[in-house]
């Protein structure tokens, strides 16, 4: 007998009936005897509904109430699974983020997992239940609902697993499993039988959205294996898991394009010591995620141009940041532009090969493609380009590394 986690992603319970057939996949394994806790998302829309809502009332809801509004998102497909299971024959018991026991800080609609105490889980369980614990969700040891940021059922999925020690981790989605790219933009991409952890992680931040990046960072630090692949069939999907000798045979594992990143350009900073970390500092302390930063050389002139990536989501709350920073920091205006796109190639082979920056903006260059900025880590190299040709890229990209 197995102890089984397995997540289902808002496709994988779009509507009534992608609802019966999870429910028909999780009685499948509860037939062989196996212990089965399914987390489940919101169905595929629901969470973007609910913050159309907030933003027809006010550009920047409270960060609190965004967390007790969108967690009623997942509460409906716990429900609603379990009583699909119920009509299969089939013991099952829902239970919300925190009645599973996942205590979270308070950082509202990015909160991190501080401990789970799964007592419920392991009660229902012993007593011969299916467990069905909404994803993206948990609470603060003051009682409050929190949410544990975009795509965090993947986060619950492997937070549970691996506290309750599970034998099998399996995150159900829309596709086979982990591709050389988003097969929706290049659909000649290939099917990946194994990822490690450092890849999925840098494909993950680098927008490949098929896993929450938290996610893979606490799978890795936990150790827990967990697998990727469709609720629509029975194919064998991506095992995701420690590095691997052969795994540095190949040099681009993957490529990546983020549509949901912004650019902000503070213009003519002053050129002195403290002005970086004030600007830095505050949009931390607001839970701004940034990503690439690039500061030009001054010449000269004692001011630099200071740029850098955000979330769009986090937009609204930076620019009210930086305008009140302006008068104290001193720069004369901000630009912001929407229309970017970051594009990545990522590889663990990367480490022991050159010539692959080089490569890759060539390959851009033949494109006609302008490099906006650019940022590299040991296996990753990223460039922002104009959103208008990020899927052009994309494709570029993967023939020239990938086939
Ligand atoms: P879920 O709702 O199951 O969590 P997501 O929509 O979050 O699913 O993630 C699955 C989607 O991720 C796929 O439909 C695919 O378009 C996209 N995707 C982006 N990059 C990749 C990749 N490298 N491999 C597979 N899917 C990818
Ligand atoms: N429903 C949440 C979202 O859309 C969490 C998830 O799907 O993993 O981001
Ligand atoms: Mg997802």
């Amino acid at each position: 007998m197995a102890l089984i986690v397995q997540k289902y992603g808002g496709s994988s319970v779009a509507n009534p009936g992608r609802i019966q057939n999870v429910a028909r996949r999780v009685a499948g394994y509860r037939a062989k005897g196996d212990q089965v806790v399914v987390v489940v998302s919101a169905m595929s829309g629901v969470t973007d509904n609910l913050i159309g809502l907030a933003k027809e009332i006010t550009p920047l809801p409270s960060e609190r109430e965004m967390d007790m509004l969108l967690a009623t998102g997942e509460q409906q497909t716990i429900a609603l699974t379990a009583i699909a299971l119920h009509e299969l024959g089939v013991a099952a018991t829902s239970l919300t983020g925190a009645q599973a026991g996942i205590v979270t800080d308070g950082v509202h609609t990015k909160a991190r997992i501080q401990n789970i105490t799964p007592k419920k889980v392991h009660a229902l369980l012993d007593a011969g239940n299916v467990v069905i614990v909404a994803g993206f969700q948990g609470e603060t040891p003051e009682g409050h609902i929190t949410t544990l940021g975009r795509g965090g059922s993947d986060l619950t999925a492997i937070a549970l697993a691996a506290a309750l020690k599970a034998d099998l981790c399996q995150i159900y989605t829309d596709v086979d499993g982990v591709y050389t790219t988003d097969p929706r933009i290049v659909p000649g991409a290939r099917k990946l039988s194994e990822v490690s952890y450092d890849e999925m992680l840098e494909l993950a931040g680098a927008g490949a959205k098929v896993m929450q990046g938290r996610s893979v960072e606490f799978a890795k630090k936990f150790g827990v294996v967990f697998e990727v692949r469709s609720s629509m069939n029975d194919n064998p999907g991506t095992i995701v898991k420690e590095e691997t000798r052969s795994m540095e045979d190949v040099v681009i594992r993957g490529v990546a394009l983020d549509k949901n990143q912004a650019k902000v350009t503070l213009v003519a900073v002053p050129d002195r010591p403290g002005v970086a970390a004030r600007v830095f500092k505050a949009l931390g302390e607001a839970a701004v995620n940034v990503d690439m930063i690039v500061q030009n050389i001054s010449h000269g002139v004692p001011a630099t141009d200071l740029s850098f990536t955000l979330d769009k989501a986090d937009l609204a709350k930076a620019r009210r940041l930086i305008d009140t920073l302006k008068a104290d920091v001193g720069f004369r205006e901000a630009l912001v532009s929407e229309q970017i796109g970051k594009l990545s190639i990522v590889g663990v082979g990367m480490r022991s090969h050159s010539g692959v920056a080089a490569k890759m903006f060539e390959t851009l260059a033949r494109e006609g493609i302008n490099i906006e900025m650019i940022s590299t880590s040991e296996i990753k190299i990223s460039v922002v380009i104009d959103l208008a040709r990020g899927e052009a890229a994309v494709q570029a990209v993967h023939r020239a590394f990938l086939g």
